[in-house]
């Protein structure tokens, strides 16, 4: 059969509000140009983000029933523990309430200031939370990965003779980490071979460095792997994700993404000593070792999801409803990170909008000419999100300048995919109206989320 369906039927809907194109451009307006300020009701399709969007199965609404919110030793946490070290491996297994909580408390206890953290390439949150500790986040995937048209299965790799000559030259007392992002978010989505992450486990025992996966996205990491990688056509994608886990001393994970749950994290680790600290300053900030933030229920959805997103015809689903945006957008001449990741396509701004310079904000002026056109809410992961001055006040751009189109999982069906790739066509034929933006204002940090822009 050539045709891949998408694995489960609809049992419980939520209606989406068909709007119009002055409607949208005033409620665009209102939010400043910026999409996160936006009301979700007035987005018709909303790809800003695949986290926390899950819809949740049956089963796992089901688990919610069975949680236990009892304050300590909940049998919550134990389904949830088990399914985690089912998965990971890993000997101590901490709750948290979402993935940049576990960056908070793990960069908080083991990295200082003056310390560098490398990585393929660090996701938004976790880059802040380790600047935000005087420290340096420091990327290093492979030249393929930051080339939008360049062609390779894993452009989320690290670049392992760097890395190793960044170990070389960096004083071990100042690395107190490294880390592999799967897949590579701010790449692309892109995975990471186990070849790949084989040799940097090796790299990080020679060098004494432990050696952390942020995992958000394990599971369909695992299914590239099983694709891509020779050797292991024949594995589950819960076998690869084992051995991927088996290589590290632990890991971070946001379980709103590869759980299929709402909210939710945790923190992995092998490390015995580290793990009373990270457990003291969790009791501080997030709540006591077995609910870590969240309600027993959250815990059981989450424990039911990772049973499920290991399951092949998901995964085979889920990677082919993602190539399918990402090829249609191909067609229509709209250049993306190719090839299609496993979790959002990301469209090149730099090619989509040529006429624009980076200082008018290309991905900003796609992100909202989206919005405009089709109520359709992208993100833009380019200069607003990493752009930076330097000490003359120069602007520094960052080496790509993307929207990305996210897929919440097993939320959307094909013939939404049709209206946003028509929506893209119809865009494309008026580009040159799309004009360029400009911040009007900007917090300190993370400011993508809160700026406001106006039209240039
Ligand atoms: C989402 C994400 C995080 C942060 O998780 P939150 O749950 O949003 O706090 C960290 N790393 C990667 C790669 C992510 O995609």
């Amino acid at each position: 059969m050539k045709t891949i369906i998408e694995p489960f039927r609809i049992k419980s809907l939520e209606p989406i509000k068909i709007t119009d194109r002055a409607y949208r451009r005033a409620a665009l307006e209102n939010a400043g140009y910026n999409v996160f300020a936006l009301r979700a009701d007035d987005v018709m399709i909303d790809l800003l983000t695949d986290s926390g969007t899950s819809a949740m199965s049956a089963m796992q609404w089901s688990a919610v029933m069975m949680g236990d919110e009892s304050y300590a030793g909940a049998s919550s946490f134990y389904r949830f523990e088990a399914a985690v070290r089912h998965i990971t491996g890993c000997k101590h297994i901490i709750p948290v309430h979402q993935g940049r909580a576990a960056e908070k408390i793990l960069f908080s206890t083991m990295v200082k200031p003056g310390d560098v953290v490398p990585s393929n390439c660090h996701f938004d949150t976790t880059r802040a939370n380790i600047e935000a500790r005087g420290a340096e986040a420091v990327d290093l995937v492979i030249r393929e990965g930051l080339d939008p048209r360049a062609k390779h299965p894993f452009k989320g790799n690290i670049d392992l003779e760097r890395l190793e000559q960044f170990f070389a030259t960096t004083p071990r007392s100042r690395v107190p980490l490294c880390m592999i992002t799967v897949t590579n978010n701010t790449g692309g989505g892109q995975p990471v071979s186990m070849e790949n992450i084989r040799g940097m486990s090796r790299l990080a025992r020679k060098y004494g460095v432990p050696f952390y996966i942020d995992a958000c996205r394990f599971a369909e990491n695992a299914y590239f792997i099983k694709l891509r990688e020779p050797g292991y056509g024949d594995k589950t994608p819960e076998q690869i994700a084992q051995e991927m886990f088996s290589l590290s001393d632990g890991c971070t994970m946001s379980a709103k993404k590869d759980a299929f749950a709402n909210m939710g994290g945790w923190i992995g680790t092998n490390d015995d000593d580290l793990v009373q600290q990270l457990r003291n300053l969790l009791i501080l900030t997030e709540g006591f070792p077995t609910y870590g933030g969240l309600a027993g229920r959250d815990l059981d959805a989450i424990a039911q999801g990772l049973k499920e997103v290991v399951d092949e015809q998901y995964l085979r689903y889920r990677i082919a409803s993602t190539a399918y945006l990402g090829n249609g957008l191909l067609q229509r001449g709209i250049q993306i990170v190719e090839p299609p990741g496993g979790h959002a396509v990301y469209i090149d701004a730099l090619s989509t909008l040529p006429h624009l310079k980076r200082h008018e904000l290309p991905g900003q002026a796609l992100a909202c000419a989206l919005y405009e056109y089709g109520g359709i809410r992208g993100c833009e992961i380019g200069t607003v999100m990493f752009g930076k001055k330097d000490a003359q006040g120069n602007d520094v751009y960052p080496a790509m300048e993307l929207v990305r189109l996210a897929i919440p999982r097993r939320v959307y069906t094909q013939s939404h995919i049709d209206y946003v790739l028509e929506v893209c066509e119809e865009m494309m034929r008026e580009r040159d109206s799309i004009g360029g933006m400009r911040i009007a204002w900007e917090p300190p940090a993370l400011r993508h989320f809160t700026a406001r822009f106006e039209r240039r």
